[in-house]
C-alpha cells in the first residue's frame, strides 16, 4: 500500500503542522525579501543611478554613432570605482560582493547596455578570474591596474567554436619556460580598448579539453582583426583577436596548466548572473521610458494606458520583469551564500534575456509608429538585448545546462 510517508519521506510525528510551523517561525526570523536592500546597497544603487542618468545618458547616442566609448567616461567609470567593484580593498578595489555589482550593472544597463557590458565583463569575468585563480604576483601586478585604468577582455570564442567552446583551435605550445600562442579569437568584447586579454588556448590537444589553459596576455602582444558591424551594442567594440607566435612566460598562466576549462566554466557560471542583471536593467529601463508615454498618448478620447487590453499586457510585462529580477537576485545571493549556483544562474540568465527581448519588443509595439523610429530609445534597447540570448551561452545551450542539472534530481 502506498502511504504519504512512502512518497514524501515525511518523518512520523504526532503533529506535523506543529513541527512545520515552528520551523517556519524560526526561519522567518532571518528571512528577508529578495529585493530588500541593505542601506549600503540602496545608497550605491542611488549613486549609480544618478551617475548613469547624468553622466552616461547624454553620451549614449553619440557613442553608439561613433561605435566606441567616450574616453573620459571610461576614466570616470574607473574613478567611480565601478571597474573594480569586487576587487578586495587591499588591491585598490571596493571589496563589495557580486550582488552589489549586479545592482550597479542593472542600473547602468537601464541607461546604456553597452557600458553595462563593459562593466560586467570587467567585474564578473576578468577581475574575478584574477582574484579567484591568480597567484599573489598576478594579483599584485594586475588588480590595482584593473581598478584604475586597464580594461580587460575575455577571449574564449573562436570562429569554429562558439557553443562548443572547448573545441577551440587556439594553441599554446610549451617552449622551455614559455608558451607560444597561435590562433585567433572571435567576438571579443572591449578588445578595441582592452589592455589585458584573458586568453584560453589548448596546451595539449591530446588531452582534449583537459589541455585548455588560461593566460593573461598584455595588449602589446596581440593583434586586432576585423571589428564587427553589429545589430546592437554598437558602442562596444567587438573584434577578432589574433595571436601570431605570441611568446608568454609560464608566469602568465592563470590557474594550473590544463585547468583552463575549469576557470572558464567557473567564471561563466557566475558571469551569467551579471548578464542577467544587464538584461533586467534593459527591460526595466525600456519599460520605464514607455509607460509615461502610454499615459500621455490619447486615442479614442482616452489615454491608451487606460484600455484594459493594454493594461493586461502592461501588467503581464511588469510581472515578468519582477520575476526576472528576483531570479537574478536569488542567483547572486546563492553565490554569496556559497551555494551551488549552476542551475540558478543559468535560469536567471535564460529567463532575464528572454524577458528583455519580449519587453523591449512589446514596448515598441505599445508606442505605435513612433516606437519604430530612432527618435525613441526603445528601438536601441531592443537591438541591444537580443545578444543576451546569445553570449555567455545561447538560450538553447543554457536550457541544456538547466535540464542536465535538474534531471539528476528525478
Ligand atoms: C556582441 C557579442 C559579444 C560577444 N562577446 C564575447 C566575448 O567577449 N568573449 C567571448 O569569448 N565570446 C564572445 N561572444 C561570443 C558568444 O559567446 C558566442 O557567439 C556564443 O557562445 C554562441 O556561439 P556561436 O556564435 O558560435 O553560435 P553557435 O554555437 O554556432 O550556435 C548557433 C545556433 O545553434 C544552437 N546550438 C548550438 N549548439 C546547440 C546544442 N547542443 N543544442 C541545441 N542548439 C544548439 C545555438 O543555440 C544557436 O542558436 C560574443 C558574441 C556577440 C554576438
Amino acid at each position: 500500500m502506498y502511504t504519504l510517508q512512502r512518497y514524501t519521506r515525511v518523518p512520523q510525528v504526532t503533529n506535523l503542522m506543529k513541527v512545520v510551523s515552528s520551523q517556519i517561525r524560526r526561519n522567518c526570523d532571518h528571512a528577508t525579501p529578495l529585493s530588500l536592500l541593505s542601506e549600503e546597497d540602496q545608497m550605491m544603487r542611488e549613486m549609480t543611478r544618478k551617475f548613469a542618468q547624468e553622466r552616461i545618458g547624454p553620451l549614449v547616442r553619440p557613442m553608439e554613432k561613433a561605435g566606441s566609448f567616450d574616453k573620459d567616461l571610461v576614466k570616470e567609470l574607473f574613478d567611480q570605482g565601478l571597474m573594480g567593484m569586487e576587487v578586495p580593498e587591499k588591491y585598490g578595489g571596493s571589496g563589495v560582493n557580486l550582488f552589489t555589482s549586479c545592482l550597479a550593472i542593472e542600473e547602468i544597463a537601464r541607461v546604456d547596455p553597452s557600458i553595462a557590458l563593459m562593466v560586467d565583463i570587467q567585474n564578473t569575468l576578468i577581475n574575478r578570474s584574477i582574484f579567484k585563480y591568480g597567484t599573489e604576483e598576478q594579483k599584485q601586478e594586475w588588480l590595482p591596474r584593473m581598478c584604475s585604468d586597464v580594461v580587460g577582455s575575455f577571449c574564449l570564442s573562436e570562429s569554429s567554436s562558439g557553443s562548443d567552446a572547448f573545441a577551440m583551435k587556439c594553441a599554446a605550445k610549451p617552449d622551455g619556460d614559455d608558451f607560444i600562442l597561435n590562433g585567433s579569437k572571435l567576438w571579443i568584447s572591449n578588445s578595441d580598448i582592452a589592455e589585458l586579454f584573458l586568453v584560453f588556448a589548448n596546451a595539449d590537444f591530446n588531452k582534449g579539453y583537459k589541455g585548455i589553459t588560461a593566460f593573461l596576455v598584455p595588449r602589446a602582444q596581440v593583434q586586432l582583426g576585423k571589428k564587427e558591424d553589429k545589430l546592437g551594442l554598437n558602442a562596444s567594440g567587438t573584434c577578432e583577436v589574433l595571436f601570431d607566435n605570441v611568446r608568454v612566460p609560464k608566469s602568465a598562466v592563470l590557474g594550473n596548466v590544463g585547468e583552463g576549462y575549469k576557470v572558464a566554466i567557473g567564471l561563466l557560471n557566475e558571469g551569467r548572473i551579471g548578464i542577467g542583471a544587464q538584461m533586467v536593467g534593459i527591460a526595466q529601463g525600456c519599460f520605464d521610458m514607455t509607460i509615461p508615454y502610454l499615459k500621455d498618448r490619447k486615442q479614442f478620447g482616452q489615454s491608451v494606458a487606460d484600455f484594459q487590453g493594454m493594461q493586461f499586457q502592461i501588467a503581464h510585462t511588469a510581472t515578468e520583469i519582477h520575476a526576472a529580477r528576483c531570479m537574478v537576485y536569488e542567483a547572486a545571493r546563492m553565490k554569496e551564500a556559497g551555494l551551488p549556483l549552476v542551475e540558478s544562474s543559468a535560469m536567471a540568465k535564460y529567463y532575464s534575456s528572454e524577458c528583455a527581448v519580449k519587453t523591449t519588443q512589446q514596448c515598441i509595439k505599445w508606442l505605435g509608429g513612433v516606437g519604430f523610429t530612432k527618435d525613441m530609445m526603445q528601438e536601441k534597447f531592443y537591438r541591444d538585448c537580443i545578444v543576451g540570448t546569445i553570449y555567455e551561452g545561447t538560450s538553447n545551450t543554457i536550457l541544456q545546462t538547466i535540464a542536465k542539472s535538474m534531471l539528476t534530481r528525478y
